[in-house]
């Protein structure tokens, strides 16, 4: 299966990726991730990303499709993958598109976890003070939920056209709402 999980910062989607992953494809392929390790790690990339994140900025369309055009050659992404916070503009969709139907492929399923945004400016400081992110301070919180209103959630209506949306709600427990992903994945062909 080939899905994307969709959703605002916050959402819990990283949360329900690691269920996700557990229960139905093999590679869990966070952007987000990748960028943080990047940074840990002193690469080029990370200098590059790290200048957008502490801003809650999106690292440039070329980068991200780079990273991702790679990751998805990758043995364990063959039988399918989850990406979880890729695409977030409309060019990175229709990049992966590109990606995909060059092998033929398609993507199965968008999950999109629907959560207001006064819950989830709650969730993130809340997570701040937990994990100590940089990118957790309200201001850039504030800043990621714009960027994410304006660039990213036009893709719902996107995928709605390619007929691959399912939304799910994202209030109440892990269980709860993993729950409701499960009853959307177990009506996707495997
Ligand atoms: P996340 O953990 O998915 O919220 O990502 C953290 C930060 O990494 C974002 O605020 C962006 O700065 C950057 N990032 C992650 N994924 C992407 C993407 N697909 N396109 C552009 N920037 C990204």
């Amino acid at each position: 299966m080939r899905l994307i999980l969709f959703g605002p910062p916050g959402a819990g989607k990283g949360t329900q990726a690691s269920k996700i992953a557990e229960n139905y494809v093999a590679a869990h392929i966070s952007t987000g991730d990748m960028l943080r390790s990047a940074v840990k790690n002193g690469t080029e990339l990370g200098t590059l990303a790290k200048s957008y994140m502490d801003k809650g900025e999106l690292v440039p369309d070329d980068v991200i499709i780079g990273i991702i055009k790679d990751r998805i050659k990758e043995e364990d992404a063959k039988k399918g993958f989850m990406l979880d916070g890729f695409p977030r503009t409309i060019a990175q969709a229709d990049a992966l598109n590109d990606m995909l139907a060059a092998e033929n492929e398609s993507i199965d399923i968008v999950v999109s976890i629907e959560v207001n945004d006064q819950e989830i400016i709650g969730r993130i400081l809340e997570r701040a003070k937990i994990e100590g992110r940089k990118d957790d301070t309200e201001d850039v919180v504030k800043n990621r939920l714009s960027v994410y209103r304006n660039q990213t959630e036009p893709l719902k209506t996107y995928y709605q056209s390619a007929g691959v949306l399912a939304e799910v709600d994202g209030m109440g427990t892990i269980d709860e709402v993993f729950e409701r992903i499960k009853t959307v994945l177990n009506e996707v062909k495997q």
